[in-house]
């Protein structure tokens, strides 16, 4: 048995339990063993029952005093009661319906049990507790992440007869000269005592060599995928156009908008390709930024590429685009997964012949039959949205092309450099003259419908609003969720208002007309999901409402907002919340003090949740299983070292000895389709 055994031929995995495997992201023994704890059961510390805490689950050492007593309570229930003692205090077990725990229990004998204590007036209670033969071990036991139907047990013996019968001679991925530099355990006992420890202390070392690794395949990968800082650059650019671009714009340039493109346009005329990132807060005007360097670009007589993550920001950028550039005779092409197939086979012959210069689209553009002719800048916009992955493949389109990406999440600078290598960053600091600030309110729901009375008056003023539905729970559809809520207002409290509907599962088209009708002003009022969180720019909508908000993150909050106080009205956002727990009240309070989205990402950052790994997921990087980037950054900086070390011996792991490595690198990124790590 090796890690790419189908977990189906396991013993005791058959079809049904093999399915929900599957739904903890397990297919091979592979994924088996890289389902590490949540957390550990102590049974090494063993407390007295009077000095036990009463709020966790302890173990507690004692003799049965009395032979188990067996009570049905109902067809169905039978409850097994005995006492036991420690020799200081007596605590009463209760058994419920587990006829083979209680028949354990031999009277006279010492056991483990392992439970909840709880204290009434008269005596120590433990239900249904775990018991165990003391044997003089010490234990410490994993608990894994559940789904119905899986209990912790079964996959602990199921890892436990897997880690049996694995083969002993798995190849370790790291290499030996790596383990003894760094004092990291084999990868056979890291897996072993990161389920079974033996000892905290071997716990502690598996988890360290297990974090080590991770970050050492994460950061393998993103140079695999880069390697590009030390080319030539494909498309230098010889003029500086910006003046030109300048007058084409209804407005004058903020000092930071400036700023920004002259860094980039200096970028580009160097000898290496670019690769920047921009941040700037919503609002903050980055799409023109993106319209100067294409201009700029394209004047240089190559093409550009314009990449957002939803067919509707797509559709956006693509009409202000062609507003600004097309007076200037730039052919610009709409290239999304609607575009029919007639269309896509035209604009594809006018991209691969160079007819056109500008594309915009969704990932579309990043199919393999997409070809250029002599593509130059690649931008894509909110960058978090997309998989490091997506971004590299458009990048391997043009020889060598500069590379911006843009981005409203902040990211810490130490997590930018590492995601990006060596990207330069520029920031976009200064919103465009005559915003208002969005004041904020959190209200309960108690208040709900003055905030929907709120909403009304907007309307007749001739503004808009915005609506966010509630954040559906897991295993919740959105569509319905979304349906209901949309009937609701549309028919009850908006009934003489015309609303719509935006969610993520409608069909492009029908997506796309709902928010024509929104920008064109037919449609007042938009119930949507989070879908409109990125980029849209509507100048009238002046009201955003957002149900049970405390079950957003902050900066999704920010960005939501962010699509309301984009003109010179004064806009309101009112966050709804029946959250009683002090954390959330304080963040929403947050939301309602601040609209610095710098500021708002660090609480975040602060308040992230257990396995909320940051920056992997939010920042399109492979979900992590151990390591965490931000408390790991220790370990962080190290493999970073020894990632180069590596590549700087073996550029590409080509060679015999890094195989495995190359492999591990592959499996974290998911990526069998990225010509780099091929
Ligand atoms: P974001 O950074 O969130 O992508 P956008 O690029 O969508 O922001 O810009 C937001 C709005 O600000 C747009 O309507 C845009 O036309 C406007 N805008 C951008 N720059 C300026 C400027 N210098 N002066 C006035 N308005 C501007
Ligand atoms: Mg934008």
């Amino acid at each position: 048995m090796n890690f790419n055994t189908d977990i189906r031929y396991l013993k005791g995995v058959g079809e049904k339990r093999a399915l929900l495997l599957a739904k903890l992201g397990v297919g091979k023994v592979g994924d088996l063993l890289r389902l590490y704890p949540r957390l550990y059961e102590d049974w090494s510390k063993i407390f007295t029952i009077d000095q036990a805490p009463l709020d966790r689950p302890v173990c507690i050492k004692a003799k049965v005093l009395k032979a188990v007593s067996e009570h049905r309570v109902r067809p169905g229930m039978v409850i097994y009661k005995t006492e036991v003692s420690d020799g200081r205090s007596l605590m009463q077990i209760t058994i419920f319906n587990n006829k083979y725990a209680a028949q354990k229990l031999a009277v006279g004998k010492e056991y483990l049990f392992w439970g909840k204590l709880s204290h009434n007036l008269i005596l120590y209670e433990m239900n249904s507790p775990e018991i165990e033969n003391p044997d003089g071990n010490n234990i410490i036991r994993p608990v894994y992440p559940q789904t119905a139907g899986l209990t912790s047990r079964m996959l602990a013996n199921l890892i436990k007869s897997v880690l049996k019968s694995l083969d002993k001679k798995t190849l370790d991925p790291l290499p030996p000269q790596l383990l003894e530099k760094h004092n990291l355990l084999p990868l056979n006992d890291a897996l072993l005592n990161i389920h079974f420890p033996k000892d905290f202390a071997m716990l502690e070392r598996a988890r360290h060599r297990l974090i080590f690794e991770e970050l050492l395949f994460l950061q393998l990968g993103l140079y695999l995928m880069k390697g590009r800082d030390k080319t030539a650059s494909g498309a230098f650019i010889e003029k500086d156009y910006t003046h030109d671009f300048v007058s084409l714009l209804p407005f004058k340039l903020t000092g930071a908008q400036e700023r920004c493109i002259a860094e980039a346009t200096k970028d580009m005329a160097k000898a290496h390709p670019m690769s920047r990132l921009l941040q700037g807060d919503v609002g903050s005007g980055k799409t023109v930024v993106a319209a100067a360097l294409i201009y700029n670009v394209v004047k240089n007589s190559f093409q550009a590429a314009l990449m957002a993550p939803t067919e509707i920001l797509a559709q956006q950028h693509y009409k202000t685009f062609s507003q600004i550039l097309e007076a200037k005779g730039i052919k610009i092409a709409l290239l999304t997964g609607s575009t029919t197939a007639k269309e896509k086979k035209l604009i594809k012959d006018s991209l691969a012949d160079g007819q056109i210069q500008l594309v915009i689209g969704t990932h579309a553009l990043i199919q393999r039959d997409v070809a250029f002719l002599n593509l130059g800048l690649v931008i894509t916009d909110e960058q978090h949205r997309f998989g490091v992955n997506q971004r590299a493949l458009l990048g391997e389109k043009g020889v060598n092309p500069h590379i911006y990406v843009m981005s409203a999440t902040p990211i810490p600078r130490t997590l930018a450099l590492f995601i990006y290598g060596d990207l330069d960053i520029s920031i976009l600091d200064e919103l465009p003259p005559g915003r208002q600030k969005i004041e904020t309110y959190a209200v309960g729901s108690d208040l709900r419908e003055r905030a929907l009375n709120y909403v009304k008056k907007h309307l007749d003023k001739g503004l808009q609003a915005y609506i966010v539905c509630p954040l559906v729970e897991e295993g919740e559809s959105e569509m319905a969720a979304a349906n209901q809520y949309f009937q609701e207002l549309s028919q009850g409290f908006f009934a003489d208002y015309s609303v719509g509907l935006l969610h993520g599962k409608m069909k492009a088209k029908d997506k796309d007309s709902v928010m024509k009708n929104f920008v064109d002003g037919q449609v007042r009022l938009l119930v949507s999901t989070t879908v409109v969180e990125v980029g849209v720019d509507v100048a009238r909508a002046a009201i955003m409402v957002i149900e049970n908000a405390e079950r957003f993150g902050l900066s999704q909050l920010h960005q939501l907002r962010g699509r309301i106080g984009r003109g010179s009205h004064k806009s309101t956002c009112i966050l709804i919340s029946d959250a009683q727990n002090e954390e959330s009240k304080r963040r929403l309070e947050i939301m309602t003090q601040t609209n610095d989205g710098f500021l708002i990402a660090e609480e975040d950052l602060k308040n992230r949740g257990p396995g909320d790994f940051f920056g992997s997921r939010q920042h399109g990087l492979p979900e992590l299983k151990i390591a965490d980037m931000l408390k790991d950054a220790d370990i962080l900086k190290t493999t970073r070292l020894e990632a180069e070390n590596l590549l700087k011996a073996d550029p590409e792991l080509l060679q015999e000895q890094s195989k495995a490595l190359k492999t591990a690198v592959k499996d974290l990124f998911g990526l069998k389709a990225m010509s780099a790590l091929n």
